[in-house]
């Protein structure tokens, strides 16, 4: 790997990680849009290998790229006009009430003048940011309600199938479980590449909490964000770099042992289960029965195969070591043909040994 590739990828987990205001700045443009953004921009993560990285975003322009509405990214320090702040803080106050036309006449706009400067400044319209702050206002009254029913009561929401549709536009997991989907945490991830594919890695103060395998390392950084959306996440350091080495290393060689920390999430069940996973030797299988035999629950192999597919840390918990009785392979959430693989690795270790 030679400099600019270093570079190139540390801008890619800062793009990808959301983070604003980086200590070294830059711009990127994504090649299928021909749109030049800053980090931090609120649009959707572009592929990795349709993003082109420049110092400056005038670079960017001169190589013919024009520059997002949502970021702006060429005017740095420009400031929000007096109305247009106004209007946020008018929206802020009762986002549930914010309604173009009102907000024009109390202000003494035309609707159309008071959309366009809004949107020009702030880079989404005023219905936008007052849907943006009432799912905000969601997301903190889930993480201290006792029900769904409480939090869009306390939301200000006037109907359940009013709250549901919100929700599902910027969710793919039911209300309930982002009650504890990683609230006020910061998580460090990164990405790295294997021989079997994307990686994705992430980690809390307490250890890794996510492994994925795929093809798409964008998808892949959006179910994690997903997973854990309430979270913070933030670009790997010199020490996280080290233990995504030694993940990587784990997928390469299967029966390696891990020596980092996990932090593994899931109900008594699911950890007994990934427990009783982790002691399957190296090389070896089990079925879903046997291993509920294991765990004193000779009639739970169904929810011994549920718990299996709730594992969220590929490889460290080896999941791949179940199959089923009759021997065949049966699913895997990173693939069935990953699973093989890993399996035929952990042989050919077993006999290299
Ligand atoms: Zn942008």
């Amino acid at each position: 790997m030679n400099d600019h590739q270093d570079l190139n990828a540390y801008r890619w987990q800062i793009l990808a990680s959301r983070t604003r205001n980086p200590q070294y700045p830059f711009c990127y443009a994504v090649v299928t849009t021909g749109i030049v953004c800053r980090p931090g921009c609120p649009s959707r993560l572009p592929n990795p290998e349709n993003v082109r990285f420049f110092d400056n975003c005038q670079d960017a322009l001169k190589a013919g790229y024009r520059p997002c509405k949502r970021c702006h990214p060429l005017d740095d320090n420009k400031e929000p006009s007096e109305l247009v702040v106004r209007v946020c803080r008018q929206i802020e106050r009762d986002p549930d009430q914010a309604n173009l036309n009102t907000l024009a006449s109390v202000l003494g706009y035309t609707p159309a003048h008071l959309q366009k400067t809004f949107r020009q400044q702030i880079g989404i319209t005023p219905f936008d940011y007052a849907r943006a702050l009432r799912q905000q206002r969601i997301y903190r009254e889930l993480g201290h309600s006792r029900s769904n029913t409480d939090a869009l009561l306390q939301a200000g929401y006037q109907s359940s199938s009013q709250f549901y549709t919100e929700f599902k536009q910027f969710s793919s997991l039911p209300p309930g479980s982002h009650r504890q989907s990683g609230k006020g945490e910061i998580l460090t991830f990164a990405v790295a590449d294997t021989t079997l594919g994307a990686l994705v890695v992430a980690a809390s103060d307490k250890g890794l909490c996510w492994i994925s395998l795929g093809d798409d390392p964008h998808a892949q950084v959006e179910e994690l964000q997903r997973h854990f959306a309430r979270a913070e996440f933030c670009p790997p350091d010199e020490a996280f770099n080290q233990w995504v080495s030694q993940v990587t290393g784990l997928v390469e060689a299967p029966g390696e042992r891990l020596s980092i920390p996990l932090d593994i999430r899931g109900t008594v069940f699911q950890r007994q289960v990934w427990e009783a996973l982790r002691k399957i030797p190296m090389g070896s299988t089990m079925d879903y029965q046997a291993l509920a035999d294991k765990i004193g629950k000779p009639g739970g192999a169904r929810a011994v195969a549920s718990a299996c597919a709730a594992n969220v840390l590929a490889v460290a918990i080896p999941c791949h070591r179940i199959v089923r009785r009759d021997g065949s392979l049966s699913g895997y959430r990173w693939g069935v043909e990953r699973k093989a693989d890993l399996l035929a690795r952990e042989k050919g270790q077993g006999m290299g040994n």
